[in-house]
């Protein structure tokens, strides 16, 4: 007996409209069952899907080539969660089922999946034998205690607002161990906005739950290494997964627990593909977990949801204020280091030109001569922005990009950041052959060339002459120099380390005593609504990189260079005072009709001319009109992107705004036939690509 099933494969990002296609096996393979079918010349992985397959004849379809049931199927939960996701963010099922798999499956067959299973099913019943016993651990603070005694009697999501260095870390591990001791079955999901976090991270779980208890999912590793973390994980051998993003789509099927470390961090969102948030997938993957037991709330099934942070995003800070969410507070630091003093440093009152104030350099100098760290934080990397010529104007823009490409002087280069375009810097001007031609403003390489001429003079207690350091994207591009870097600043070979917010993140300084940001001013005044949330989250958590250890005598400073230490910004930053900073730019956002208090999605066209671009989204805008619904949003009109122009893409954007979630989605949804009409008629002639991006970060 042949039977027809609904499977989904791979197909491309925008054919929303077809969730499955069809084929036949001799069994009625239950939905979940992963499965290698014949698609056109090739075959491709799929996963049986829900619902019934369309009425046709199963002796005219294609058989299924192979079925994969060595592995039980991917659970209900996980196949409705990737069905949300591909509905919210507007992208097929398949893709987003497909992307959230780890790529070696679609090459393994059943022999080996058996021989690989067999393996993990003798360790998870080592495991069971060896029950769990927890490791001695330091004794939780009060507010640690508090946190954790709110955490078991949770019935919604949680967030853990604790300051830098007051142990969030502590509480997540206690969190995974109360929920691992509730169910004998039970998981723990735990993401970190970077790959460069979960070594530490890592360690930390290891050492208190055991090696094979934890595993990593995370686009770092090597695709062998992230098929043994998957299987792990979907075969219950795995307790515990630490990740990035990708691992909010990780199989668990006894999850029980899903932490969001940072969760104000942007590298929670997506940026190509189905451009999803991982911190608000999680928020709904624990739903869909509770709603399925109404009744066993608190039952040993509960999923619960833990996001931490110093900084929250404006949107789960709201939803705290707002009571959807419950509010743990943990304001102290534990072992009693004070969080760093603010210095704002009024550039306007400073000699003319100076890179860095001289007050600044006074203090960098008195850390040196203390032998104490001092981190300086500037948002661009290589020397300079642009280099120009002040006779004939010329600047060192990109051929292929409505940017300027950056001054490398380390490598004599002159690279688009946005394209990669590189040249050799020119000897003299190209326009009209002046040799004075010179850097405008400053980045990292500059900044370290300028601190180190600053401080040469400058001697650290054992005499050795200052040594200053850079971080960012280029220095630590080869593999292993990160972790090179990091070592050096743990043993105190680095006195003055510059760098891009890549330094802000995580990581535990012990010796830092100072952190500067300069050249911050751009964010004050952004189009962007977004940026000052940034930048208060940037300096607040770059300050909480300095005075971790008590002992040090001297208190530790965060000092800023800006033209405006008038600014309310620098007003709450000096109280350290978050939920005044938060206050303020609810109330703005409200005022204005901004999310939270809105939503947004974005559509972006690509083509080889702006017209092209502009043109596909005034058609689709159009189309909008006759769709029900349309009156719950609004259409701005199409403009082209900040950065019009990459690699020789021209690039246009149209924001829809709705002050309802609902309404918005609904009419994605009924929007989404006639996008995909608009493209294959006269207006999608010329176009590169196209893609929605709903609840954007940066417009
Ligand atoms: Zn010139
Ligand atoms: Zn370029």
């Amino acid at each position: 007996m042949n039977h027809a099933l609904p499977v989904v494969v791979a197909t491309p990002s925008h054919s929303g409209l077809a969730p499955a296609l069809t084929w036949c096996h001799d069994e009625a393979l239950p939905p979940g069952t992963l499965v290698r079918v014949p698609l056109g010349p090739r075959e491709v992985l799929g996963v049986v899907w829900d619902g019934a397959p369309p009425a046709v004849d199963a002796g005219a379809l294609r058989p299924v080539a192979e079925a994969l049931q060595a592995l039980a199927p991917l659970g209900r939960h996980w196949r409705e969660l990737v069905a949300f996701a591909a509905r919210y963010y507007q992208r097929s099922v398949g893709e987003v089922a497909m992307a959230a798999l780890p790529p070696p499956l679609r090459d393994i067959n059943q022999v080996q999946l058996q021989r690989r299973l067999k393996r993990l099913a003798k360790r998870a019943e080592a495991l069971e034998a060896s029950a769990f016993v927890p490791p001695a651990s330091p004794e939780p603070s009060p507010e640690q205690r508090q946190a954790l005694d709110g955490f078991a009697h949770a019935r919604q999501p949680q967030l853990l607002f604790g300051s830098t260095g007051s142990g969030k870390t502590e509480v997540y591990l206690r969190a995974v161990q109360q929920v691992l001791e509730g169910a004998p079955d039970a998981q723990a999901l735990v993401m970190v906005p970077e790959i460069n976090l979960t070594p530490q991270l890592e360690a930390r779980f290891v050492e208190r739950f055991g090696a094979d208890r934890v595993v990593a999912l995370h686009s770092g590793l090597t695709p062998p290494q992230r098929l043994a973390s998957w299987l792990a994980a979907h075969s219950g051998a795995a307790r515990i997964v630490l990740g990035t993003r990708m691992a909010v789509f990780a199989s668990l099927p006894g999850l029980r627990l899903i932490v969001v470390d940072e969760e104000h961090d942007p590298s929670y969102k997506s940026q190509d593909g189905a451009r999803y948030s991982a911190r608000d997938l999680a928020i709904y993957r624990a739903k869909l977990a509770n709603d399925a037991q109404p009744t066993a709330a608190h039952g040993p099934a509960y999923c619960r949801v833990l996001l931490g942070s110093a900084t929250p995003s404006l949107e789960s800070w709201h939803a705290a204020e707002t009571g959807r969410y419950q509010r743990l507070a943990m304001p102290a630091r534990i072992g009693g280091g004070a969080l760093p003093r603010l210095r704002l440093v009024d550039m306007n009152h400073q000699p003319r030109g100076a890179v860095l104030a001289p007050p600044l350099v006074q203090a960098l100098a008195e850390r040196v001569a203390r032998g104490e760290q001092s981190l300086l934080l500037i948002n661009r990397r290589g020397y300079a922005p642009v280099l120009a010529c002040h006779d004939c104007g010329w600047k060192s823009g990109c051929p292929q990009c409505s940017a300027h490409r950056v001054f490398h002087k380390l490598d004599r280069t002159l690279r688009c950041h946005h394209c990669g375009h590189s040249s050799r810097v020119p000897r003299a001007c190209p326009e009209c052959g002046n040799l004075d031609i010179a850097p405008l403003g400053r980045g990292t390489e500059q900044l370290e060339e300028v601190v180190a001429q600053l401080l040469v003079d400058v001697r650290r207690p054992d005499g050795r002459a200052v040594r200053v350091a850079r971080m960012d994207a280029d220095s630590t591009r080869l593999k292993g120099s990160l972790q090179a870097q990091l070592q050096a600043m743990h043993d105190g070979e680095v006195d003055v380390l510059v760098g891009t917010q890549m330094v802000a993140k995580g990581h535990d300084f012990r010796r830092i005593t100072l952190v500067a940001g300069v050249g911050v001013d751009a964010a004050l005044f952004s189009s962007d609504f977004r940026a000052p949330e940034r930048l208060f989250s940037l300096l607040m958590q770059s300050g909480g990189r300095a005075g971790r250890d008590a002992s040090l005598p001297h208190p530790s400073e965060l000092w800023v260079q800006t033209g405006h230490p008038q600014h309310p910004l620098f007003v709450a930053l000096k109280r350290h005072d978050y939920p005044a900073f938060a206050a303020q730019q609810l109330q703005e956002r409200e005022a204005a009709a901004m999310p939270p208090f809105a939503f947004q999605a974005l559509v972006r066209a690509e083509a080889r001319t702006q017209e092209v671009a502009q043109g596909f989204l005034l058609a689709a805008s159009d189309a909008a009109q006759a769709l029900p619904g349309h009156e719950q949003v609004t259409l701005f009109p199409p403009v082209p992107l900040a950065i019009q122009r990459v690699a020789n893409v021209e690039r246009a954007q149209m924001l829809l705004e709705s002050p309802s979630r609902a309404a918005l989605q609904r009419f994605l949804g009924a929007w989404q036939p006639a996008l995909l009409q608009t493209r294959q008629g006269p207006a999608g002639r010329g176009l590169v690509r196209w893609a929605v991006d709903v609840d954007p970060l940066s417009l």
